[in-house]
């Protein structure tokens, strides 16, 4: 196996891995490895904005404190307060780079509402604020000599001992060879892990690889109860891209859209007094409820002032092709997984519970959102703290500890068909969704739990070596499965994205106490 060197390795090329490289100082080598094109990610998809204190009627208290009452009593204080000070300071990072956020006819930047917030603070690039930034970002990377980018190369383990990280290896899937990478740090950005779930919004690739290496090299995983649903998704009638759910922006309510029941009803008055924005959990599990009745439930985006098609092109182009016209008709929805809360357990600066690995973005658990994330916190989260990860990558000394020695090539022993793959996927996928997903009972998630454990142990010595990051997606779902559905059974009440109905209260008494698992 061949085996190169470097100063940082990182993975991922979503916002949180694009600013950590982007910050890491230039006389450092960079390897920044990417499991698909530079573009695969959930950021890419990212449509609302970013969530930020900086208009006049505003400020970072605001910000915190709405932060805080989304997160019920689980956020971490000090996190929330260096997200949203240090947030402006990355915003207009961003700005710097060349990222356009959307202006008013005064030339102001223009803060949409979104759930949840007191004020008008999401900026945004009418509905494609994941994409531009993206954009711009990868023409920023491309022009600094200190990193090397690997695309189509797919984290296979980390190299970890006695709680020090040393690297990894990675599977170039072009070419079907493996390679050691011996590093002075190594980030994990890895993103989420929404193809756990049948219904999801996330990008076909996202499928917690990045949370699974790190539990299995011994790292402390964190709250992985809460998986936030979002209310409003369209579902496809052919997958496109491998997505079959369509997000459609908070964006949308917090200018105007209402949700209503098949009578016509806007009935999440009934639940909530704040209606279309009360936080995602409630307008989630409301909007499952109705559906339990037989009931369809439709967002109805026809009466929104303005000009939908100028501010929502992203998604009236997207609803077109979906064959729903969305200035015409109010549109049939559903909730669907969005956002891993819960994750790699990190401090202030990225740092895991193992030396010299840090993680940053969505598959981190730094402490930000608590039981629920508000929205348009996520890209934020991704900036600052990716950027206090490269601030304190810049600062190590060069290890001098002799890294493990690594197996040979990986065999394939027992061959999994790509057929049986898929199938075990899809069979996982829907089982979580059904009991693992809005509302969850012991019973079926002691089940689930017991068939994932089978599952895995099924699986355990097989490989594919033509398809292997299909295998090795499928072995990471059925890890962060396992996760999710053991946090949750954990967790005996009800709080934020973790609803279970033989505990439908919250109890005060779990205020800041998290649940956490290392292998
Ligand atoms: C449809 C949609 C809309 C959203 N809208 C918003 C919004 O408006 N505002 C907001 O704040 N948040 C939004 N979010 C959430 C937000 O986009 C994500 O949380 C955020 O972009 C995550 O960024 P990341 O860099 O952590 O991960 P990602 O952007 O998901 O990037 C992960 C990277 O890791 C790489 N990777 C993964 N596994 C491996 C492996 N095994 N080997 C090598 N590389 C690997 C991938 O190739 C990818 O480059 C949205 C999410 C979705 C899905």
């Amino acid at each position: 196996m061949e085996t190169i060197k470097t100063d940082v390795l990182i993975f991922g090329s979503g916002v949180a891995g694009l600013i950590t490289a982007l910050s890491i100082s230039n006389d450092k080598n960079v390897i920044l490895v990417s499991k698909a094109r530079l573009r695969g990610s959930n950021t890419y998809y990212a449509q609302g904005g970013v969530a930020v204190a900086l208009s006049d009627l505003d400020n970072v208290e605001k910000h915190k404190k709405d932060t805080l009452e989304t997160g019920i009593h689980l956020s971490d204080e000090e996190i929330v307060s260096i997200l949203v000070t240090e947030g402006r300071d990355r915003i207009k990072d961003l700005i710097g780079y060349g990222v356009n956020f959307d202006k008013n006819s005064s030339a102001q930047y223009e803060f949409r509402q979104e759930a949840a917030h007191s004020e008008r603070r999401i900026l945004h690039v009418a509905d494609k604020t994941g994409n531009s930034i993206e954009n711009v970002l990868i023409k920023e990377l491309k022009k600094r000599k200190n990193i090397v980018i690997l695309e189509k190369h797919f984290l296979e383990e980390l190299i970890c001992r006695d709680e020090f990280c040393f690297g990894a290896v990675i599977y170039n899937s072009l070419t079907s060879t493996e390679t050691i990478v011996h590093s002075n740090s190594t980030i994990l950005a890895t993103g989420g892990a929404g193809q756990v779930y049948e219904k999801n919004t996330n990008w076909i690739g996202s499928t917690g690889d990045g949370l699974a290496a790190a539990y299995n090299a011994g790292a402390i995983i964190r709250d992985m109860e809460f998986y936030q649903f979002h209310p409003t998704a369209i579902q496809l009638k052919k997958k496109r891209r491998g997505i079959k759910n369509f997000l459609i922006s908070e964006a949308v309510r917090g200018e105007g859209a209402i949700i209503v029941n098949s009578t016509g009803e806007r009935f999440l008055f009934q639940y909530d007094h704040r209606g279309e924005l009360a936080p995602r959990d409630i307008v989630s599990r409301a909007i499952l409820n109705e559906i339990e009745t037989g009931a369809n439930v439709y967002l109805d985006l026809t009466k929104m002032e303005g000009n939908v098609k100028a501010k929502f092109p992203v998604i009236y182009r997207n609803c077109l092709k979906a064959g729903l016209d969305i200035t015409v008709d109010p549109i049939q929805i559903v909730p669907v997984a969005h956002y891993m809360i819960g994750g790699i357990l990190t401090d202030k600066d990225g740092e895991t519970t193992i030396n010299r690995l840090y993680a940053c973005g969505e598959c981190a658990c730094v402490g930000v959102h608590g039981a629920n994330r508000l929205a348009s916190n996520s890209l934020l989260e991704c900036m600052v703290f990716g950027y206090r990860v490269a601030q304190s990558v810049n600062k190590l000394s060069k290890n001098n500890k002799k890294s493990p020695l690594i197996k040979q090539q990986k065999q394939e022993r027992e061959h999994m068909s790509l057929y049986t793959i898929f199938n075990t996927k899809n069979e996982l996928q829907s089982r979580m969704y059904r009991f693992v997903g809005i509302k969850r009972t012991l019973k079926s998630m002691q089940n689930t739990l017991l068939w994932i454990q089978k599952t895995t142990k099924t699986i355990d010595g097989s490989f594919n070596k033509k398809y292997y990051a299909q295998f090795k997606e499928l072995d990471n779902l059925l890890c962060v499965g396992e996760l999710i559905t053991r946090s949750a059974i954990e967790r005996k009440e009800s709080r934020g994205a973790h609803f279970r109905i033989d505990y439908p209260e919250i109890d005060n008494s779990l205020d800041y106490i998290h649940t956490s698992f290392v292998k």
